[in-house]
């Protein structure tokens, strides 16, 4: 298919719960653009294969999809809950902090109603420049593939790009890529449970990561009825509690954002590394509290079915057998394991080089946005390019989260209308 008569003024690529934000702000800003957003899944779904059983979510449900936006929007958390029939029942339950299950489920629902504006199982594999006769570049073209490998090309004016993170996978992995003993976090139900659920015997796994991740699954897996023998392996002291106190929850409020980008570049990287625990490489303190659990009732019978590797480098992995053979280094002390499964609980990368705009490269003149989140570029280049959680270093630790979603969503729409029309004010509950 393609699709280059009549050019889009803004394609967004991807639809997680950023382009979803942004879809409703344009929506109900009634925003005079045509628009459209490509995803690559065939159906919406925010990080399925991460959706554990008895995971929470991290964030209140208030700093949903719009709500910091517009408290009267019919695509808060609150009109979800009444769609469903649920809102007196979860009041009774006395939480901020709703299962990812049920976020998801809200993410869904509201994607629903978005779905004339969004295109799924289209995968953007490229962006190609248009130029006009003057060499100017006009237009970009935006090239999908589907499951089928059938490509198609829409043409442009303007792009925002939210495409989240690309799994991380340590070096010493980069080998064991096809293998399927090894799996990223990020496809441990869609993958790592089937091949629990059909092995013929307890299957032995290693874990490898201290963040939230790395702990929810550990814990999933010593709770799985497969009964596998896991191994938690970090190259830190101890699993350490997120920072979600009061005055420290301020850096995710949207007022933050501002004050974070007129610092200087120093400043923010010390404060980005002061401030890491809020988000990486720690562990929501009851689960904690779970795992210590585990390690002492073990310690109780006499067991010593799953195991805690702290101070534990992974020096070399080697595919083997129906598995993997870890060469691990605890304190000097150098050990080989094998296992039949290793989950990376290693993270994610965000670097815009990496992504779907590498062919845009000689026209962008850094890889850190301005304030409005456009990428800057040289002159000649005429389409503008936004980005959505690729700004974490000028923008601070909220640019990954949902935290900002409903401002950010904002900002953007004005960027995009602006010049067209004036950015109308959204309804709030008195009005
Ligand atoms: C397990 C887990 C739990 C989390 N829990 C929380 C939480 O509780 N609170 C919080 O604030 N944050 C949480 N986060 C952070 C998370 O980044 C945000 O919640 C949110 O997912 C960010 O939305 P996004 O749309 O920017 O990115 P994503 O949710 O990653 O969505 C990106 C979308 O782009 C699509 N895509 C990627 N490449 C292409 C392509 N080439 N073509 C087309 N489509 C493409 C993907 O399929 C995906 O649907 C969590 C993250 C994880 C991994």
């Amino acid at each position: 298919m393609t699709d280059l008569h009549t050019p889009y003024d803004m394609i967004g690529i991807g639809f997680g719960p950023s382009n979803l934000a942004l879809a409703i702000a344009l929506q109900e800003c009634a925003a005079p653009l045509k628009s459209l957003f490509l995803e690559a899944k065939p159906e919406f779904a925010w990080h399925p294969g991460m959706l554990l059983d008895n995971s929470d979510m991290q964030v209140s449900f208030i700093k949903d999809l719009v709500t910091l936006r517009n408290p009267a929007s019919p695509f808060s958390f609150l009109s979800y809950l009444h769609a469903k029939g649920r809102i007196e029942r979860f009041v009774n339950r006395k939480t901020f902090f709703p299962s990812r299950h049920e976020f998801n489920d809200y993410f869904t629902w509201a994607a629903d109603q978005m779905q004339d504006v969004c295109a799924y199982d289209q995968r953007v594999e490229a962006v190609a420049p248009v130029q006009g006769n003057s060499g100017t570049v006009e237009l970009l073209d935006v090239v999908t593939t589907d499951a089928s490998g059938r490509e198609s090309r829409r043409r442009t004016k303007d792009l925002v790009l939210a495409i989240g993170g690309a799994p991380n996978i340590p070096e010493v992995f980069a080998n064991l890529r096809r293998n399927s003993a090894v799996l990223h976090s990020s496809s441990y139900v869609t993958q790592g449970k089937p091949k629990l659920a059909s092995a013929e015997h307890p299957l032995r796994i290693a874990v490898i990561g201290s963040g939230q991740s790395g702990a929810e699954i550990f814990w999933d897996l010593v709770n799985d009825p497969a009964q596998p023998n896991v191994d938690l392996i970090f190259r830190g002291q101890a699993l350490k509690p997120s920072d979600d106190s009061p005055f420290v929850n301020e850096i995710f409020d949207s007022a933050f954002t501002s004050d974070m980008y007129n610092r200087p570049k120093a400043v923010r990287e010390a404060f980005l590394t002061e401030y890491a625990h809020t988000n990486y490489a720690v562990v929501d303190g009851d689960l904690i509290e779970q795992i210590y659990g585990v390690f002492y009732e073990q310690e109780v019978i006499g067991t010593e079915s799953h195991r805690l590797w702290r101070n534990t480098q992974v020096h070399s992995a080697l595919a083997v057998d129906d598995g993997v053979e870890l060469t691990l280094s605890q304190r000097g002390d150098v050990s080989r394991q094998r296992y039949d499964l290793v989950i990376l609980a290693t993270g994610y990368t965000r670097r815009l080089g990496d992504t779907i705009l590498s062919d845009l490269a000689p026209w962008l003149t850094a890889e850190e946005a301005e304030r409005s989140y456009q990428v800057p570029t040289r002159d000649g280049f005429q389409p503008r390019i936004f980005l959505q959680g690729y700004c974490e270093a000028t923008h601070g630790l909220s640019d990954t989260l949902l935290s900002i979603l409903p401002r950010r969503a904002e900002e953007i729409t004005h960027s995009l209308i602006s010049g067209l029309t004036p950015m109308p004010k959204a309804l709030t509950a008195a009005e």
